[in-house]
């Protein structure tokens, strides 16, 4: 069997929606699933690890990455730039593996608008309600009140690009969540034109015909 290219998983949601929840629960459901580590100029939270959770960097190297043209997509938010190194994604689609993007809809729309964008699966999480949203920041427990604020204020916009993605989740319940999430994952690993033997299985069946 050929192996078919990975696909590109994007996920965006106003902060707080669930998306690192989502994510994280689909790499244990399919540890060949990879997930783009973005490289950014923001500080680390307490427990984020370079390398893990993002590449840390400053503001000159994020700047140098990006004229060395080894950035897929980047951009600026909350006031600190991030962006999706190219080459990891690269060798990912050639193994047949998936990578997902926990990303904002301007990473989003730049990598729906580029070569790769027929290799994307774009998915959109909102969340129940803005008061749940909030709570949802707060629980987080990770973020200055003035953090929060910010991320607030900046959710209406991310939420106004809902219309830009191919599927849409409501992250009411997180099981319900997740199984919408896994549902559109299988489901797009089997469109025909993501499988690249079926013509030659296909043939194969009309020679069993054939010798009948
Ligand atoms: P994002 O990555 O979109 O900023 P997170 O995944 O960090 O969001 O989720 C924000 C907070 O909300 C976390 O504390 C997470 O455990 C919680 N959370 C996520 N989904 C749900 C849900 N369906 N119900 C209740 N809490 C949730
Ligand atoms: P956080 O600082 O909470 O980790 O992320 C803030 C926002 O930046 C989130 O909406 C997240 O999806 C987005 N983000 C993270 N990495 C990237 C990236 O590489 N590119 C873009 N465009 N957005 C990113």
């Amino acid at each position: 069997m050929t192996k078919r290219r990975g696909l590109l998983l994007i996920l965006s949601s106003p902060s707080g929606a669930g998306k690192t929840t989502l994510t994280r629960r689909l790499m244990d459901w399919d540890p060949a699933i990879r997930f783009s580590i973005s490289a950014t100029t923001r500080h680390p939270r307490p427990g984020e690890t370079d390398g893990r959770e993002y590449y840390f960097r400053s503001r000159t190297d994020f700047e140098q990455m990006v004229a060395t043209g080894e950035m897929l997509e980047h951009a600026e938010v909350f006031g600190n730039f991030y962006g999706s190194p190219k080459a990891p994604v690269q060798s990912a689609m050639d193994e047949g593996r998936d990578t997902v993007f926990d990303i904002d809809w301007q990473g989003g729309q730049q990598i729906r608008n580029s070569s790769l964008g027929r290799d994307v699966v774009s998915v959109f999480v909102l969340p129940p309600s803005i008061a749940e949203l909030e709570r949802r920041l707060r629980g987080r427990g990770q973020d200055s009140e003035a953090v929060i604020a910010g991320r607030m204020a900046k959710s209406r916009d991310e939420i106004s690009h809902w219309a830009e993605y191919d599927y849409v989740i409501v992250n009411t319940d997180l099981d319900a969540a997740f199984n919408d999430l896994v549902t559109v994952l299988q489901a797009e690993r089997i469109r025909r034109d993501r499988q690249p033997d079926l013509a030659d299985f296909v043939r194969g069946l009309n020679k069993e015909f054939e010798a009948r």
